[in-house]
């Protein structure tokens, strides 16, 4: 058997710790946070989603309120919902579970979230806000990557990170926070060429891909940190069985794999999040996180 000595970078963990930190700024608060979530229709992946984030909600002290339209709405219906809780005194965060049905322009919905009630950081204003390094809300998952990073004190400044992915929830917002920490950024995508190669150069390589066990030992330099941001549902129990996870398929018919193959990862790498447990966790963490600062500041102005 070859030798395992990869660390296990535990993100129940730092999750905890992020939503420990939050209570007493909450209770310093004049009114609880309220957080919005609109969930359209039926989609039994995204009631799953919402359920966690309602329910850290309540962990935490932070108001909620569920809104659930039907999933034949149409984009002007569901844009008059979000000027109403844009509105609302008691909500600062508002949060529109993605995807939307077809005939929703998604876009326009999020560009109808007001930049100051953006919980999940998508709104233009705040992606230039991030651009910028200016404060304001940032997208969950890459927020969530960076506080894991600064918990196990990894180091980012001079390093060379390499992001697989560039889509604007995870690999860009992604890439530009290690920027910012003035970490050396490759972002890469389905046209790099060389792609293990590039990445292989990382000391930090953080994969965003949507595809099962994709990441293997040759993409990973011996001792890097790899943050594995995947999740992907494998239903095929002979792909279970080759990601070690036969036992856990036949009780359920499905298993969570990461885009890291978690049998080169624990031999190659220095470090490493798991999944379950790694990346999943932190991105509610920083949901609560963003919901807290945007109360704070809502109810400094007043
Ligand atoms: P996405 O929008 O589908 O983007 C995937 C990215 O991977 C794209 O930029 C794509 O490149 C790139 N890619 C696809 N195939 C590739 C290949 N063969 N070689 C190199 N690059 C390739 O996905 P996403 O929303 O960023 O999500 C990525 C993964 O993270 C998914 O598994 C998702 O479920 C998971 N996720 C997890 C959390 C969490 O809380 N842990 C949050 C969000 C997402 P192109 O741009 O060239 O097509």
């Amino acid at each position: 058997m070859p030798q395992v000595t990869a660390k296990i970078l535990d993100g129940v963990a730092v999750r905890n710790e992020i939503l420990a930190r939050l209570k007493p700024r909450i209770a310093k608060l004049k009114r609880k946070p309220g957080l919005a979530v609109v969930l359209v229709g039926n989609d039994p992946a995204s009631e799953v989603y919402v359920r966690h984030k309602v329910k850290a909600c309540s962990e935490v002290g932070i108001y909620s309120d569920k809104i659930t339209p039907a999933a034949t709405i149409k984009t002007e219906e569901l844009l008059d919902i979000i000027d109403q809780l844009n509105k609302r005194d008691d909500i600062d965060g508002i949060l529109v579970q993605m995807p939307l049905p077809k005939q929703v322009d998604s876009q326009r919905v999020l560009e109808a979230v007001a930049p100051e009630k953006d919980a999940d950081g998508f709104h233009p204003t705040n992606v230039g806000h991030l651009v910028a390094n200016r404060p304001g809300p940032r997208a969950c998952t890459p927020a969530g990557v960076m506080e894991l990073l600064k918990h196990y004190n990894i180091p980012i400044a001079g390093k060379r990170a390499v992001v697989i992915g560039r889509s604007d929830i995870v690999g860009k917002p992604q890439a530009m926070m290690l920027l910012h920490e003035s970490a050396t950024v490759t972002i890469c995508h389905s046209r790099t060429a060389n792609l293990p190669e590039e990445c292989r150069r990382a000391d930090i390589l953080v994969a965003a891909i949507g595809r099962p066990g994709f990441v293997t030992a040759d993409f990973i330099g011996p001792g890097a940190t790899v943050i594995d941001v995947g999740i992907n549902r494998v239903t095929e129990p002979m792909e279970a069985e080759g990601f070690g996870k036969l036992e856990a398929f036949k009780k359920t018919g499905a298993v969570l794999v990461g885009d890291v193959h978690p049998r080169d990862v624990e031999q190659v790498a220095g470090a490493y999040t798991p999944v379950p447990g790694g990346v999943g966790p932190l991105t509610i963490a920083m949901l609560m996180a963003n919901t807290v600062t945007l109360s704070e500041m809502r109810q400094a102005r007043g």
